[in-house]
C-alpha cells in the first residue's frame, strides 16, 4: 500500500483528552447516521474494543463486553472514481476491483462504535492502477 497515513496517535491523544474531561463525550461520539448504518451493516468487525465505551465501563466498574461494538467502514475518495467518490466499499474484494478499475484514488478505514456512537479515522491510502506492481 501507498501513501499510508496512520492516524493512531492523533485518536490516542483525543481518547486522553476525553478521559481528562477536555473534550466532552458528545462531541466524540456523534457519528453520522450514515456511517452507523454502514458499520452495522456492512462493518467489518474489529479485535479492538471502543475506547470510549471502555471508560465507561472502567468508571462504572463493570466487566468489558466481550463482543467488540466496534466495526470498521472503508470510503474511497478520488476524482478518478468519478460518482463512486464518497463510496462506502463493502469487501476487500470491492476494494480491489476498484483499484485495478481505477488510475488512482484514496481508502479511509473509519472506525465506528455501535453503541455510543464513537467514531474516528485509523488509516489512510492510496490504490489504483497507478501504485500497482
Ligand atoms: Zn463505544
Amino acid at each position: 500500500m501507498r501513501g499510508v497515513i496512520d492516524y493512531r496517535i492523533a485518536r490516542r491523544a483525543l481518547v486522553r483528552e476525553v478521559t481528562r474531561g477536555v473534550v466532552p463525550l458528545t462531541e466524540v461520539c456523534d457519528a453520522h447516521p450514515e456511517l452507523l448504518r454502514a458499520a452495522r451493516n456492512v462493518g467489518q468487525p474489529t479485535a479492538r474494543t471502543c475506547p470510549i465505551c471502555r471508560l465507561a465501563d472502567d468508571r462504572a466498574d463493570v466487566p468489558l463486553d466481550e463482543n467488540s461494538t466496534l466495526r470498521v467502514v472503508t470510503y474511497v475518495f478520488g476524482d478518478d472514481l468519478r460518482r463512486l467518490s464518497g463510496h462506502v466499499v463493502w469487501t476487500p474484494e470491492e476494494l480491489d476491483a476498484l483499484a485495478a478499475r481505477h488510475r488512482s484514488f484514496t481508502a479511509y478505514r473509519v472506525e465506528c462504535c455501535l453503541v455510543c456512537g464513537w467514531h474516528h479515522l485509523m488509516e489512510s491510502f492510496l490504490l489504483g492502477r497507478a501504485y500497482a506492481g
